[in-house]
């Protein structure tokens, strides 16, 4: 794909807001890619976490924050930790992500979009995630209700997922608070993301 540089581009708003936000520098990233050969989820990405950064380097903001690459990341922060010139790549994923949520857009995967609810509208009930309940909320949203079925005895008996959590949440208000301050002046993600 061709882009028209500017200097309006390179400096714009937008650029200068994710090089804040991140924290990072990306005119030292040089494109050798070893973000994107260690990043677990790359094979379905629509772009590489190091394309990712290009575009940003060259003031394309909106065409990154319209990726499905930045909703796909899982944060894990392999890229990081691999990159030669010490960039946060999953600094600059986040950032990308918590702008284009302000904006309004949405992943345009069904099921990365209900991924994304469920998990927030649990952790903000509960206060912690509970694993086995999001895995079958999100499988009825996604009209799959038997999905990956097979797999939760083994799972359950290795615990690595519990059929019940009923911790008490020790601290209800301070994590409603925390949740409000997050969203303020978020417009809690409302706008021009596309239907199922
Ligand atoms: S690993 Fe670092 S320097 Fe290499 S492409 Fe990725 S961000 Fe750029
Ligand atoms: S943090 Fe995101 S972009 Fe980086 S390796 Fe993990 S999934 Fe890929």
């Amino acid at each position: 794909m061709r882009y028209l540089l500017s200097k309006e581009a390179l400096r714009s708003e937008l650029a200068e807001r994710v090089a804040e936000e991140s924290g990072q520098e990306l005119a030292r990233c040089y494109q050798c890619g070893k973000c994107s050969s260690g990043c677990p989820l790359a094979e379905e990405m629509d772009l590489l976490p190091h394309q990712v950064i290009r575009l940003v380097q060259l003031g394309q903001v909106e065409e990154a924050l319209r990726s499905e690459a930045i909703w796909l990341c899982a944060s894990c922060e392999t890229c990081s930790v691999r990159c030669p010139k010490g960039i946060d790549v999953r600094g600059v994923m986040d950032a990308l992500r918590r702008i284009a949520y302000e904006r309004g857009l949405k992943p345009r995967e069904p099921g990365v979009r209900w991924f994304e609810e469920l998990f927030l509208q649990e952790v903000r009930r509960r206060g912690r995630l509970w694993e086995l309940g999001l895995a079958a909320l999100l499988n009825v949203r996604l009209w799959r209700p038997f999905r990956d079925i097979s797999l939760a005895p083994k799972l359950l008996m290795k615990g690595k997922l519990a059929l019940r959590q009923d911790e008490e949440l020790p601290d209800r208000k301070g994590l409603e608070e925390l949740f409000e301050r997050a969203l303020k002046g978020k417009g809690e993600g409302e706008g021009e993301g596309e239907g199922d």
